[in-house]
């Protein structure tokens, strides 16, 4: 590998926010396997440490600085903990949530949450092709009904209104973004290429309109297969055939909903991971949060937050054109699934593999 390589890749700033509670402890994870993947791929990122979350606003009065947001803002990505923790609140009752702040600031319009059973983890299906989920949820994240956030109104205690906006720029990007996902999916772990709208076209305008642009971006992509859902029969599929999907696409609410499913399917919160992109920016990050539960005792799983790690450094190498990036997301994933189907048995599921544990056996099968 030349130096010049080297020289690209280390150019790369990552804005690395721990947060809160398990936040904390599953970043250390990353770094340690972020460590071992630099040394095998010859790569260096720069990792710029900020503190935040519900710890810092409890201290300090402010969760994050301006200066870490604008720090997140000019780094070539985000690689994020979990922030927030039950007994900390604004004053007006919300809880302390930076990152929807920078989703909406960075206009992050792509939520991605790829659902993937693991070897060797328990099913909730009992149907054996349970084993063969591997499908990814994207989920509009600037608008929808998540637009009216802030803006909802209730009319002499009588009678509330929230307002759904789609937009045609926004839908034609995020479109756009989930054909290029399926064919990548394709082109590299072999998956159908089929694209679901998922929708409520049959009683909304919104939703209509939604569809329509879907099948106007879908004729970009010819060797993809574009196909339609309702968000109801999408609901009970997921549970009845999750194994016959690939990319799911949809509005903002229906997707923070059928995320949930899809964390289900897999079994567990520290199984799902999160990549939320758009145009300039991206933020990586699992999908659950700060576990106060189980926080200091060891037993967080990073699993989640190794995998997001691993789409970072697939964004981060596909937009760089890369390879040593793009190999070493690939490395990772791997290594994941061997760790798995060799030895790892986390402790939510009955096991008594805790953070440290799953870290250094992820690194062991990276070599
Ligand atoms: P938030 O609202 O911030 O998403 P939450 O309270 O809804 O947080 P989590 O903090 O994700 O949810 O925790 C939900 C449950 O899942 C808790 O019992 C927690 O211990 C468990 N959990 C979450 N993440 C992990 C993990 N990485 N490993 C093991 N268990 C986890």
């Amino acid at each position: 590998m030349g130096s010049n390589r080297i020289l690209t890749v280390s150019k790369i700033k990552i804005a690395m926010m721990p947060g809160d509670g398990i936040g904390v402890e599953v970043m250390d994870s990353a770094l340690h396997v972020l460590a071992a993947l630099e040394k095998r791929f010859g790569f260096k990122l720069e990792m710029e440490y900020h503190d935040g979350g519900a710890d810092l606003y409890r201290r300090t009065g402010v969760a994050l600085s301006d200066e870490s947001f604008e720090a997140a803002r000019k780094a070539d990505a985000i690689l994020f903990g979990a922030m927030g923790l039950p007994d900390v609140r604004y004053p007006d009752g919300t809880e302390i949530a930076p990152h929807l702040d920078m989703r909406r600031e960075f206009q992050l319009y792509a939520g991605v949450r790829p659902v993937r059973r693991l070897p060797r983890t328990p099913s909730v299906l009992a149907d054996p092709r349970a084993a063969d989920i591997d499908l990814a949820i994207i989920r509009e994240s600037t608008e929808g009904l998540f637009y009216s956030r802030g803006k909802g109104t209730v009319e002499n205690d009588q009678i509330a209104r929230e307002t759904l906006v789609i937009t045609r720029a926004t839908s034609e990007k995020l479109f756009d973004f989930a054909f290029r996902l399926a064919e990548r999916r394709q082109e590299r772990r072999g998956r159908s290429g089929r694209v679901t709208c998922v929708d409520k076209s049959n009683v909304f305008v919104a939703m209509a309109f939604f569809r329509k642009i879907f099948d106007e971006r879908a004729a970009g992509f010819p060797t993809m297969k574009a196909d339609h859902a309702y968000i109801d029969a999408t609901a009970l599929d997921l549970l009845r055939k999750p194994w016959e999907f690939d990319v799911l696409v949809m509005e903002n609410m229906f997707g923070d909903i059928i995320s949930d499913i899809g964390g289900g399917l897999v079994g567990s919160m520290g199984l799902a991971p999160c990549a939320e992109i758009g145009d300039e920016h991206g933020l990586f990050q699992p999908s659950h949060g700060s576990a106060p539960d189980i926080a200091g005792s060891g037993k967080a799983n990073p699993t989640a937050m190794l995998l997001s790690t691993s789409m970072m450094l697939e964004w981060l190498g596909t937009r760089r054109d890369n390879q040593a990036l793009q190999d070493a997301a690939e490395a990772l994933d791997a290594a994941v699934d061997r760790a798995y189907a060799a030895r790892i048995t986390p402790f939510e599921f009955g096991g008594r593999d805790g953070t440290k544990e799953i870290t250094r056996a992820v690194i062991e099968e990276l070599g």
